[in-house]
Protein backbone atom coordinates (compact mmCIF):
# COMPACT_ATOMS: atom_id res chain seq x y z
CA UNK A 1 0.00 0.00 0.00
CA UNK A 2 0.96 3.60 -0.81
CA UNK A 3 0.38 6.66 0.98
CA UNK A 4 -1.57 7.85 -2.08
CA UNK A 5 -4.06 4.64 -1.37
CA UNK A 6 -4.88 5.99 2.35
CA UNK A 7 -4.89 9.90 1.32
CA UNK A 8 -5.44 11.66 -1.57
CA UNK A 9 -5.01 15.34 -2.18
CA UNK A 10 -7.79 16.43 -4.10
CA UNK A 11 -9.61 20.44 -4.36
CA UNK A 12 -12.06 19.81 -1.63
CA UNK A 13 -9.44 19.04 0.48
CA UNK A 14 -7.14 15.58 1.80
CA UNK A 15 -9.81 12.73 1.25
CA UNK A 16 -9.71 8.98 2.47
CA UNK A 17 -11.73 6.94 0.06
CA UNK A 18 -11.20 3.92 1.75
CA UNK A 19 -12.94 5.43 4.52
CA UNK A 20 -15.12 7.51 2.73
CA UNK A 21 -14.35 10.87 4.22
CA UNK A 22 -12.17 14.00 4.01
CA UNK A 23 -10.01 15.97 6.67
CA UNK A 24 -10.87 19.52 6.73
CA UNK A 25 -12.37 20.35 3.80
CA UNK A 26 -12.67 23.50 1.80
CA UNK A 27 -16.02 22.44 0.09
CA UNK A 28 -19.41 20.82 1.46
CA UNK A 29 -19.07 17.27 1.58
CA UNK A 30 -20.93 13.95 2.84
CA UNK A 31 -18.43 13.11 6.15
CA UNK A 32 -15.88 15.70 7.45
CA UNK A 33 -13.54 14.51 9.89
CA UNK A 34 -12.33 18.30 11.53
CA UNK A 35 -9.09 19.14 13.18
CA UNK A 36 -9.94 22.45 15.09
CA UNK A 37 -12.12 25.25 14.97
CA UNK A 38 -10.40 27.90 12.56
CA UNK A 39 -12.87 28.79 10.10
CA UNK A 40 -10.34 28.32 7.08
CA UNK A 41 -10.51 24.34 8.49
CA UNK A 42 -14.21 24.26 9.86
CA UNK A 43 -16.57 25.07 7.51
CA UNK A 44 -20.52 24.86 7.96
CA UNK A 45 -22.42 22.81 5.44
CA UNK A 46 -20.86 19.18 5.63
CA UNK A 47 -23.07 16.35 5.77
CA UNK A 48 -21.63 14.01 9.02
CA UNK A 49 -18.93 16.26 10.99
CA UNK A 50 -16.60 14.01 13.60
CA UNK A 51 -14.64 16.14 15.59
CA UNK A 52 -13.51 16.28 19.37
CA UNK A 53 -16.18 18.10 21.59
CA UNK A 54 -14.63 21.56 21.74
CA UNK A 55 -14.36 21.62 17.61
CA UNK A 56 -17.91 20.79 17.43
CA UNK A 57 -19.04 23.54 20.22
CA UNK A 58 -17.13 26.27 18.59
CA UNK A 59 -18.26 25.66 15.32
CA UNK A 60 -21.72 25.17 17.14
CA UNK A 61 -21.16 29.05 18.56
CA UNK A 62 -19.55 30.14 15.19
CA UNK A 63 -22.32 28.98 12.67
CA UNK A 64 -25.30 27.88 14.27
CA UNK A 65 -27.34 24.48 15.95
CA UNK A 66 -27.39 23.78 12.41
CA UNK A 67 -24.13 23.65 11.35
CA UNK A 68 -23.94 19.71 9.89
CA UNK A 69 -26.24 17.56 9.51
CA UNK A 70 -25.26 15.17 12.06
CA UNK A 71 -22.28 15.37 14.61
CA UNK A 72 -20.13 13.04 16.42
CA UNK A 73 -17.14 13.74 19.09
CA UNK A 74 -14.73 11.90 19.73
CA UNK A 75 -11.63 11.58 22.18
CA UNK A 76 -8.55 12.51 22.10
CA UNK A 77 -7.04 8.77 21.70
CA UNK A 78 -10.38 7.34 20.99
CA UNK A 79 -10.19 5.02 18.05
CA UNK A 80 -13.32 4.64 15.55
CA UNK A 81 -13.49 2.45 12.37
CA UNK A 82 -14.23 4.26 9.19
CA UNK A 83 -14.91 1.58 6.47
CA UNK A 84 -11.78 0.38 5.39
CA UNK A 85 -9.64 2.62 8.20
CA UNK A 86 -9.19 3.10 11.95
CA UNK A 87 -8.74 6.87 13.01
CA UNK A 88 -7.86 8.27 15.79
CA UNK A 89 -7.84 11.75 17.11
CA UNK A 90 -4.63 13.03 19.02
CA UNK A 91 -3.87 16.55 20.73
CA UNK A 92 -2.04 18.96 18.32
CA UNK A 93 -1.74 21.49 20.74
CA UNK A 94 -2.89 24.43 18.70
CA UNK A 95 -6.41 26.03 20.19
CA UNK A 96 -8.67 24.15 22.95
CA UNK A 97 -9.89 20.84 21.32
CA UNK A 98 -7.35 20.88 18.32
CA UNK A 99 -6.40 17.51 17.36
CA UNK A 100 -4.33 15.41 14.26
CA UNK A 101 -5.76 12.55 12.69
CA UNK A 102 -4.52 9.07 12.24
CA UNK A 103 -5.63 7.54 9.90
CA UNK A 104 -4.24 3.72 9.61
CA UNK A 105 -5.00 0.79 7.31
CA UNK A 106 -2.74 -2.30 6.18
CA UNK A 107 -0.13 -1.07 8.69
CA UNK A 108 0.54 2.33 7.17
CA UNK A 109 -0.17 5.42 9.54
CA UNK A 110 -1.64 8.69 7.75
CA UNK A 111 -1.25 11.56 10.36
CA UNK A 112 -2.67 14.76 9.23
CA UNK A 113 -1.45 17.66 11.47
CA UNK A 114 -4.10 20.34 10.86
CA UNK A 115 -1.86 23.53 12.48
CA UNK A 116 -0.10 22.65 15.43
CA UNK A 117 2.64 23.79 17.60
CA UNK A 118 4.79 22.11 20.11
CA UNK A 119 5.40 24.70 22.70
CA UNK A 120 3.22 24.43 26.43
CA UNK A 121 -0.05 26.37 26.21
CA UNK A 122 -2.13 26.82 29.38
CA UNK A 123 -5.29 26.82 27.45
CA UNK A 124 -4.99 23.29 25.54
CA UNK A 125 -3.72 19.75 25.83
CA UNK A 126 -0.09 19.69 24.88
CA UNK A 127 0.86 18.43 21.22
CA UNK A 128 1.43 14.90 21.36
CA UNK A 129 4.27 13.45 18.94
CA UNK A 130 1.90 10.27 16.72
CA UNK A 131 4.74 8.11 15.00
CA UNK A 132 4.09 7.23 11.44
CA UNK A 133 4.63 6.99 7.46
CA UNK A 134 3.08 9.83 5.87
CA UNK A 135 2.79 13.08 8.24
CA UNK A 136 1.44 15.95 6.47
CA UNK A 137 2.44 18.88 7.89
CA UNK A 138 0.85 23.00 8.13
CA UNK A 139 3.92 25.10 7.10
CA UNK A 140 2.26 28.73 8.58
CA UNK A 141 5.97 29.86 9.86
CA UNK A 142 7.68 27.59 7.20
CA UNK A 143 10.68 29.93 6.90
CA UNK A 144 14.07 29.75 8.84
CA UNK A 145 13.67 33.31 9.99
CA UNK A 146 10.48 32.25 11.62
CA UNK A 147 11.62 31.69 15.46
CA UNK A 148 9.28 32.55 17.99
CA UNK A 149 11.37 32.42 21.34
CA UNK A 150 10.18 32.09 24.49
CA UNK A 151 6.40 33.40 25.05
CA UNK A 152 6.69 34.64 28.99
CA UNK A 153 9.24 37.40 27.74
CA UNK A 154 6.70 38.50 25.13
CA UNK A 155 4.11 39.01 27.99
CA UNK A 156 6.62 40.53 30.56
CA UNK A 157 7.48 43.22 27.72
CA UNK A 158 3.83 43.92 27.51
CA UNK A 159 3.57 43.88 31.52
CA UNK A 160 6.85 46.33 31.63
CA UNK A 161 4.81 49.11 28.99
CA UNK A 162 1.63 48.61 31.59
CA UNK A 163 3.72 50.05 34.66
CA UNK A 164 5.71 52.20 32.95
CA UNK A 165 2.38 54.24 31.22
CA UNK A 166 -0.34 54.14 34.03
CA UNK A 167 -2.19 56.75 32.34
CA UNK A 168 -2.37 54.91 28.55
CA UNK A 169 -4.63 51.96 27.76
CA UNK A 170 -2.73 48.91 26.36
CA UNK A 171 -4.92 47.15 23.32
CA UNK A 172 -3.47 44.13 22.38
CA UNK A 173 -4.69 42.77 18.81
CA UNK A 174 -4.95 38.84 19.17
CA UNK A 175 -6.97 36.31 16.65
CA UNK A 176 -10.13 35.79 18.66
CA UNK A 177 -10.04 31.80 18.66
CA UNK A 178 -7.34 30.68 20.75
CA UNK A 179 -4.43 33.24 20.97
CA UNK A 180 -6.69 35.64 22.63
CA UNK A 181 -7.44 33.56 25.82
CA UNK A 182 -3.52 32.23 25.39
CA UNK A 183 -2.47 35.45 26.21
CA UNK A 184 -4.40 36.00 28.67
CA UNK A 185 -3.95 32.89 30.52
CA UNK A 186 0.29 33.76 30.01
CA UNK A 187 -0.89 37.24 31.42
CA UNK A 188 -2.45 35.28 34.54
CA UNK A 189 0.77 32.99 34.98
CA UNK A 190 3.38 36.37 35.37
CA UNK A 191 0.94 37.31 38.01
CA UNK A 192 -1.09 40.23 36.71
CA UNK A 193 -4.32 39.53 38.68
CA UNK A 194 -6.42 42.99 37.60
CA UNK A 195 -9.30 42.66 35.29
CA UNK A 196 -8.70 42.16 31.71
CA UNK A 197 -10.74 43.73 29.40
CA UNK A 198 -12.16 42.13 26.10
CA UNK A 199 -13.73 43.62 22.68
CA UNK A 200 -17.76 42.06 22.78
CA UNK A 201 -16.29 39.99 19.57
CA UNK A 202 -14.19 38.09 21.60
CA UNK A 203 -16.68 37.35 24.69
CA UNK A 204 -18.46 34.20 23.49
CA UNK A 205 -15.98 32.08 22.62
CA UNK A 206 -13.21 33.13 25.94
CA UNK A 207 -16.44 32.44 27.85
CA UNK A 208 -16.59 28.92 26.43
CA UNK A 209 -12.94 28.74 27.50
CA UNK A 210 -13.50 29.37 30.75
CA UNK A 211 -16.88 27.26 31.19
CA UNK A 212 -14.38 24.45 29.86
CA UNK A 213 -12.16 25.09 32.94
CA UNK A 214 -9.98 26.96 31.62
CA UNK A 215 -8.73 29.53 34.20
CA UNK A 216 -8.14 33.25 32.86
CA UNK A 217 -9.30 35.53 35.89
CA UNK A 218 -11.75 38.56 35.83
CA UNK A 219 -12.65 39.25 32.15
CA UNK A 220 -14.80 42.15 31.60
CA UNK A 221 -16.20 43.65 28.43
CA UNK A 222 -14.75 47.27 27.65
CA UNK A 223 -17.72 47.95 26.34
CA UNK A 224 -19.43 50.86 28.57
CA UNK A 225 -16.09 51.20 30.98
CA UNK A 226 -15.34 55.11 30.87
CA UNK A 227 -12.23 56.22 29.03
CA UNK A 228 -10.66 57.79 32.49
CA UNK A 229 -11.09 53.42 33.96
CA UNK A 230 -9.39 52.07 31.40
CA UNK A 231 -6.22 54.37 31.87
CA UNK A 232 -3.62 51.71 32.91
CA UNK A 233 -5.17 48.41 31.71
CA UNK A 234 -5.11 45.45 29.21
CA UNK A 235 -7.76 45.20 26.81
CA UNK A 236 -7.67 41.71 24.35
CA UNK A 237 -9.55 42.84 20.53
CA UNK A 238 -9.15 41.47 17.20
CA UNK A 239 -6.62 43.15 15.25
CA UNK A 240 -8.77 44.96 13.08
CA UNK A 241 -10.65 46.79 15.35
CA UNK A 242 -7.00 48.20 16.54
CA UNK A 243 -7.29 50.94 13.84
CA UNK A 244 -10.65 51.09 13.84
CA UNK A 245 -13.10 54.15 15.49
CA UNK A 246 -13.43 51.38 18.41
CA UNK A 247 -10.60 52.24 19.79
CA UNK A 248 -10.77 56.12 20.21
CA UNK A 249 -12.28 55.33 23.89
CA UNK A 250 -9.44 54.75 25.17
CA UNK A 251 -6.88 56.69 26.62
CA UNK A 252 -3.60 57.09 24.25
CA UNK A 253 -4.13 53.88 23.58
CA UNK A 254 -0.56 51.52 23.11
CA UNK A 255 -1.17 49.52 20.13
CA UNK A 256 0.00 45.80 20.36
CA UNK A 257 -0.17 42.76 18.43
CA UNK A 258 0.31 39.10 19.67
CA UNK A 259 1.27 37.03 16.15
CA UNK A 260 4.12 34.88 15.13
CA UNK A 261 4.33 37.39 12.39
CA UNK A 262 5.39 40.19 14.28
CA UNK A 263 9.18 38.66 14.23
CA UNK A 264 8.87 40.63 10.93
CA UNK A 265 9.50 44.26 11.68
CA UNK A 266 7.83 46.08 8.70
CA UNK A 267 4.59 44.12 8.94
CA UNK A 268 4.66 45.34 12.62
CA UNK A 269 5.30 48.94 11.24
CA UNK A 270 2.83 48.73 8.27
CA UNK A 271 -0.29 47.69 11.18
CA UNK A 272 1.18 50.82 12.80
CA UNK A 273 2.03 48.41 15.98
CA UNK A 274 3.59 50.18 18.55
CA UNK A 275 4.20 47.33 20.95
CA UNK A 276 4.84 43.89 18.91
CA UNK A 277 4.23 40.56 20.82
CA UNK A 278 5.70 37.58 19.48
CA UNK A 279 3.40 35.00 19.97
CA UNK A 280 1.89 32.30 18.01
CA UNK A 281 -0.23 29.25 18.34
CA UNK A 282 2.20 27.97 15.26
CA UNK A 283 5.33 25.62 15.65
CA UNK A 284 8.23 27.71 13.69
CA UNK A 285 10.50 26.35 11.88
CA UNK A 286 12.34 24.68 14.40
CA UNK A 287 9.13 22.77 15.65
CA UNK A 288 8.41 22.21 12.38
CA UNK A 289 12.13 20.54 11.26
CA UNK A 290 12.23 19.09 14.63
CA UNK A 291 8.54 17.51 14.93
CA UNK A 292 9.07 16.05 10.67
CA UNK A 293 12.17 14.44 12.58
CA UNK A 294 10.93 13.11 15.37
CA UNK A 295 7.69 11.27 13.50
CA UNK A 296 9.72 8.83 11.35
CA UNK A 297 7.51 9.92 8.68
CA UNK A 298 9.70 8.45 5.24
CA UNK A 299 6.81 10.62 3.40
CA UNK A 300 6.09 14.01 4.23
CA UNK A 301 3.53 16.75 2.58
CA UNK A 302 3.29 20.12 2.73
CA UNK A 303 0.19 22.33 3.03
CA UNK A 304 -1.02 25.95 4.36
CA UNK A 305 1.59 28.22 3.96
CA UNK A 306 5.29 28.27 2.72
CA UNK A 307 5.71 25.29 1.51
CA UNK A 308 8.69 25.30 -0.90
CA UNK A 309 11.56 26.04 1.83
CA UNK A 310 10.00 22.79 4.21
CA UNK A 311 9.63 20.87 1.15
CA UNK A 312 13.01 21.54 0.07
CA UNK A 313 14.63 21.08 3.65
CA UNK A 314 12.64 17.85 4.07
CA UNK A 315 14.13 16.28 0.52
CA UNK A 316 17.97 17.18 2.02
CA UNK A 317 16.77 15.15 4.60
CA UNK A 318 16.40 11.93 2.18
CA UNK A 319 12.87 12.21 2.84
CA UNK A 320 9.83 12.09 -0.11
CA UNK A 321 8.12 15.66 0.10
CA UNK A 322 5.46 17.15 -1.91
CA UNK A 323 3.53 20.68 -1.69
CA UNK A 324 -0.15 20.03 -1.60
CA UNK A 325 -1.15 23.21 -2.98
CA UNK A 326 -4.89 23.22 -1.73
CA UNK A 327 -6.94 26.48 -2.30
CA UNK A 328 -8.69 27.56 1.02
CA UNK A 329 -6.69 27.77 3.84
CA UNK A 330 -6.20 31.37 5.40
CA UNK A 331 -3.85 32.20 7.90
CA UNK A 332 -5.64 33.14 10.86
CA UNK A 333 -2.12 34.24 12.65
CA UNK A 334 -1.83 36.68 9.71
CA UNK A 335 -1.57 40.25 10.69
CA UNK A 336 -4.88 41.65 10.32
CA UNK A 337 -6.24 39.70 7.35
CA UNK A 338 -7.38 36.47 9.39
CA UNK A 339 -9.88 37.99 11.05
CA UNK A 340 -11.75 38.66 8.11
CA UNK A 341 -13.06 35.44 7.24
CA UNK A 342 -14.60 35.76 11.00
CA UNK A 343 -18.12 36.39 11.43
CA UNK A 344 -17.88 37.42 14.91
CA UNK A 345 -14.41 39.31 13.92
CA UNK A 346 -16.23 42.77 12.63
CA UNK A 347 -18.62 43.38 15.94
ZN1 LIG B 1 -5.66 27.08 13.09
ZN1 LIG C 1 -4.93 26.93 9.76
Amino acid sequence: MRPEDLLLPTPAGVCCKLGGFHIDPTRPVDKALITHGHSDHARAGHGTVLATQETLDLMRLRYGESFAGAVQAIKYGETVKLGGVKVTFHPAGHVLGSAQVAVEANGLRAVASGDYKNVADPTCAPFELVPCDLFITEATFGLPVFRHGDPDAEIAKLLRSVALFPDRAHLVGAYSLGKAQRVIALIRKAGYERPIYLHGAMQKITHYYQDRGIDLGRIELARGVSKSELAGTITLCPSSTLKEVWSRRFPDPVTCFASGWMRVRARARQHLVELPLVVSDHADWDGLTATITATGASEIWVTHGQEDALVHWSMTQGLRARPLDIVGYGDEDKAGDGEDDQPDGAA
